[in-house]
């Protein structure tokens, strides 16, 4: 196992290859929730044997053909801000992380469109854009964790999703490295009938498929207007008849977010009386668009038994988005919690509401099961369920984290929804992707996977169902 670090640093240069124990170990996993309670349990994974912080594409070539000869697992590693367990290291793995691949490398103001290197920070990128008064319009929680690269690895969604849509609306063209060395490069056209579209390989595909080393992004103008607004509704149930209304209109407010009334409670107790659900709004386009699409989705709630409620809740929402939130004190008091978002057509979200949170008051220790919708789409919208249990024994914390895993998915495969609006596959939910994709779509990933990858070297353990060949499930 020495040899590979030995020869990665030949060919790359000892800066770039890093063994250093505190960069090893800080790039052992991602924002896991498991991960992080084997860590506190004592348990933690191994770490990696040495930290690739490749500064070029021809590096990332170089390390995938070294470790491909040496037949030793490659881990890609964005901004490690993933929550599904994409990256585990398995025992004698390299991380090759996009840290140094950095950068804006052209911005076409006229086109509207800029390209980046994988690793740009999502919220550097954005600055960057800024400057020429140009926007993604993609604003995940995690815009300061994450990476352009890895928003592509995970398919990621940003809070301005309803009306900008998710990263592969955004995605104009890539550049990726093959398992075997290769370099691919899609073309930036605005759009192509080419046959399938290669940049749906790499959407979603989490480090399994090749490593992405640019992303070009289309832009937008930044906004000229914006204006907040807010209601509240007798329950999340009642309240998601507006929003299905509005949106079949056709009108789009890049933030639609309805809550349960028990988050309603917990993040606008001022704004929102107890046991109603808040729907908050941000509109945002032509200072005219605005005003007109701010008056008909009022009527729309109105109309629906909406109570118009203080739009100062907007302005907190707004200036919290991309506050971080800690899992592991609850943990250290043993209590498990996680966030799992689904996605489901309108006519089945009060069900699958109800299931799947009937579904988790039913675990031994649960504290509070709640959720909100924060995407909505013409036929359908997300639901984002938040789980807190402490189970007695301490020992049992990890099967009853699973078991809150299990018991929300069953109610949305039985209510006929998505097991995964935004956040991916990786390991936490890889043993359900037959749910969503079928025996047949699974054969065809795995044939994928077996053509560009044959001994299963690029990130083993992820997206595909078990048996794995590496990484802790
Ligand atoms: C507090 C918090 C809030 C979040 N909010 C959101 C949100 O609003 N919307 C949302 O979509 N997600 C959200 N996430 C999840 C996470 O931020 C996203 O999944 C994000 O896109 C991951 O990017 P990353 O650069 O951190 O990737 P990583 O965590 O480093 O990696 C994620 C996966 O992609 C692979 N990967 C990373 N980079 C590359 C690359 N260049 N080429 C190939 N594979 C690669 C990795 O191997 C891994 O499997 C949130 C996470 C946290 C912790």
């Amino acid at each position: 196992m020495e040899d590979i670090v030995a020869s990665l640093r030949k060919e790359l240069g000892e800066r770039v290859v890093r063994t250093d124990s505190e960069v090893l170990s800080a790039h052992r996993r991602d924002t896991w929730v498991v991960s992080d309670l084997r860590d506190l349990e004592g348990r933690p994974g191994p770490d990696p044997l040495a930290v690739v912080e490749a500064c070029s594409t021809a590096d990332v070539v170089a390390t995938l053909r070294l470790c491909r000869e040496a037949r030793v697992p490659v881990v890609p590693y964005g901004g490690g801000s993933g929550v599904c367990g994409g990256v585990v290291v398995p025992e004698g793995g390299v991380v090759l992380s996009t840290r140094e691949l950095s950068g804006l490398l052209h911005l076409e103001p006229h086109d509207l469109t800029a390209t980046f290197r994988a690793g740009t920070n999502g919220m550097e990128a954005e600055r960057l854009v800024e400057r020429e008064c140009l926007t993604i319009g993609h604003w995940p929680q995690s815009i300061g964790l994450s990476t352009v690269g890895g928003w592509v690895a995970t398919r990621a969604s940003g809070q301005y999703s309803t009306a900008y849509g998710n990263i592969e609306d955004m995605l104009l063209d890539l550049e990726a490295v093959l398992p075997d060395g290769r370099i691919l490069r899609t073309r930036r056209t605005p759009r192509a009938s080419v046959g399938p579209d290669l940049r749906q390989v790499f959407l979603g595909s989490e480090g399994v498929f090749g490593v992405i080393t640019e992303v070009t992004l289309s832009l937008r103008r930044r906004p000229e207007a914006s204006r907040g607004q807010a209601f509240h509704f007798e329950s999340l149930q009642v309240g998601i008849e507006p929003v299905r209304r509005m949106i079949a209109a056709g009108w789009r407010p890049p933030v639609v977010r309805l809550y349960d009334s028990r988050e309603s409670e917990r993040h606008f107790p001022e704004a929102c009386p107890t046991g109603r659900a808040m729907l908050i709004l941000l509109h945002e386009g032509p200072s005219s668009l605005v005003d007109v699409q701010y008056s008909a989705v009022g009527e729309i709630c109105r109309e629906a038994g909406g109570v118009e409620a203080d739009v100062a809740a907007v302005q907190k929402w707004f200036e919290r988005r991309n506050d971080v939130p800690g899992f592991r004190p609850f943990l250290e008091q043993g209590v498990v919690l996680d966030t799992i978002e689904v996605a489901c057509p309108w006519s089945r979200v009060a069900e699958l509401y109800q299931q799947a949170i009937g579904a988790l008051e039913g675990v031994p220790g649960i504290l509070l099961a709640s959720a909100h919708s924060s995407h909505s789409y013409r036929s359908g919208t997300n639901l984002y369920i938040t789980f807190l249990a402490r189970p007695e024994d301490r020992d049992d914390m990890e099967a009853t984290y699973r078991e809150c895993w299990r018991r929300t998915l069953d109610a949305t495969v039985a209510a006929g929804g998505g097991i995964s609006h935004h956040h991916g596959i990786g390991r936490v939910r890889r043993d359900r992707l037959v749910d969503e994709i079928g025996v047949s779509g699974v054969a065809l990933l795995r044939s994928l996977k077996h053509a560009l990858d044959p001994d299963d070297l690029l990130n083993p353990g992820v997206l595909l169902p078990g048996p794995t060949s590496g990484g802790a499930a």
